[in-house]
């Protein structure tokens, strides 16, 4: 299947020392929490870890690939390196520095739905099927283009914003991503307070234009699919 993103993972180039951190990490019992005693080992580590990092956010324009919050300029305590398949699990722990296993989401998608269960995996069991979109319930984030099942559209004018995620109809993955991210959550529309003010009307323009948008976005056909 050819790769969704841009940049492609097959272009994702490590550094000899680097690659050499990553083998000693992954022969060891926590490869991703793993501290060499080597410090130039623990320097090219870290600098792998950046890497992959930068890389995973540039594929998805800087935004978390579940929830697609914009995380440019939100630091790293807003950012987490995603294990798509988690790490903690022995038959995914040689998966912990897998290009196609990995990510850059928000805390929020992180930490408080993704966590370290698998039950979005629907066979768990046979490594063959680990890099089968098919495998996956939610949209993964390197198998799948996200922007073919689900669209946040998002339009903020100082203080008044709009958030609506709109569903490819028919894609059972949209619907998926949407109620095990609790995406609902994240849905806003503030436009409608109105406070007398001079672009009062361009205001509403544009939110009622995003609402109608993310409106055929989930009545249109699934392209490409
Ligand atoms: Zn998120």
């Amino acid at each position: 299947m050819p790769d969704p993103y841009l940049p492609a993972l097959e272009d994702f180039e490590l550094s000899e020392d680097e690659a050499t951190a990553i083998q000693s990490a992954l022969a060891s019992d926590d490869p991703w929490g793993w501290i060499s005693e080597n410090q130039h080992e623990n320097d090219a580590l870290k600098s792998a870890k950046a890497k992959i990092l930068g890389f995973h956010l540039s594929r998805h324009g800087g935004n978390c690939c579940y929830c697609r919050v914009n995380l440019n300029g939100a630091g790293p305590y807003m950012t987490d390196r995603e294990h798509i398949l988690p790490k903690g699990k022995p038959v995914y722990k040689p998966l912990s520095y897998t290009m196609w296993n990995l990510a850059a989401a928000c805390k929020r998608c992180n930490m408080q739905f993704k966590r370290s269960g698998d039950a979005f995996v629907v066979d768990p069991d046979d490594p063959s099927l680990f890099q089968d979109s098919a495998n996956y319930r939610f949209i993964h984030p390197n198998f799948d283009a996200y922007g073919e099942h689900l669209v946040r559209f998002q339009a903020q004018v100082d203080t008044k914003d709009i958030v609506i995620f709109s569903k490819a109809s028919g894609s059972a993955k949209a619907t998926y991503t949407y109620d095990f991210f609790a995406l609902h959550e994240l849905q806003v529309d503030s436009f409608d307070r109105g406070q007398g003010r001079q672009i009062e009307n361009l205001e509403t323009d544009l939110a009622a234009r995003v609402r109608e948008l993310a409106k055929q976005f989930g009545q249109g056909p699934r392209s490409r699919l």
